[in-house]
């Protein structure tokens, strides 16, 4: 299964393809992710991705796309993906498309998780992440046996810079612009879904499986 989960910033797309990828055995992709890596490393062009992320601008559609592609490549992404957090913008829509169809491969399905601004906002401050392992928390939605450290490697939580209020607000901003517009492209090749993720996490699993098996089954 190849899958993209499309969402606005704080809808949860993170922790659904986590569980996801958990109980499908395929990687959760998430180019987010894989820019902090780069950002992480000090690498010239990781200096030039922390820039346009902590202003809440997209980063370039063919750097990021080079990373994806590296990642897509990955033995462990042969039998499927998710991919959470691209693509962001048409163009990086058509790049996959492309990409597919060298691999001989489609994308079967996009999941849109949609929810109100005010759920997202609260979802979006309280989030942390693990400094080490990346498994993503929310203080008061998915907190930690202790707070401030994650249960799996006892490493320190994080909160994102770009999960900082003003940061959000941009971010919607460009998502209105350059992500909505996937909606459409999605559907016009009938392959979208939309998941209302205005519940608690444990509920909206249970859909996302549902929508698999049925998948599976075609
Ligand atoms: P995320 O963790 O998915 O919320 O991504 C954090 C930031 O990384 C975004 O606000 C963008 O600046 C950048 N980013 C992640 N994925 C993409 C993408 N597909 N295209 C462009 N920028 C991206």
């Amino acid at each position: 299964m190849n899958l993209i989960f499309i969402g606005k910033q704080g809808v949860g797309k993170g922790t659904y393809s986590q569980r996801v990828s958990q109980k499908y055995f395929i990687p959760q992709i998430s180019t987010g992710d894989l820019l902090r890596a780069e950002v992480k490393s000090g690498s010239e062009l990781g200096k030039k991705f922390d820039m346009q992320m902590k202003a809440g601008n997209l980063v370039d559609d063919g750097d990021v796309s080079t990373l994806l592609e590296k990642r897509i490549l990955q033995s462990d992404a042969q039998n499927g993906f998710i991919l959470d957090g691209y693509p962001r913008t048409e163009v990086q829509a058509k790049i996959l498309d492309s990409l597919m169809k060298k691999m001989k491969k489609q994308i079967d399905l996009a999941i849109n998780f949609v929810t109100s601004d005010a759920v997202l906002l609260q979802r979006l401050t309280g989030r942390r992440q693990c400094t080490k392992c990346g498994k993503i928390y929310h203080l008061q939605n998915i907190p930690s046996k202790i707070e401030g450290i994650c249960d799996i490697d006892n490493a320190p939580l994080f909160q994102r810079e770009d999960d900082k209020e003003g940061a959000i607000k941009k971010r919607w901003e460009t998502y209105e612009k350059q992500t909505k517009p996937l909606i459409g492209y999605y559907k016009k090749q009938k392959k979208l879904v939309e998941v209302d993720a205005s519940q608690e996490v444990a509920l909206i699993i249970p859909k996302v499986e549902a929508i698999l098996e049925k998948l599976e089954k075609k």
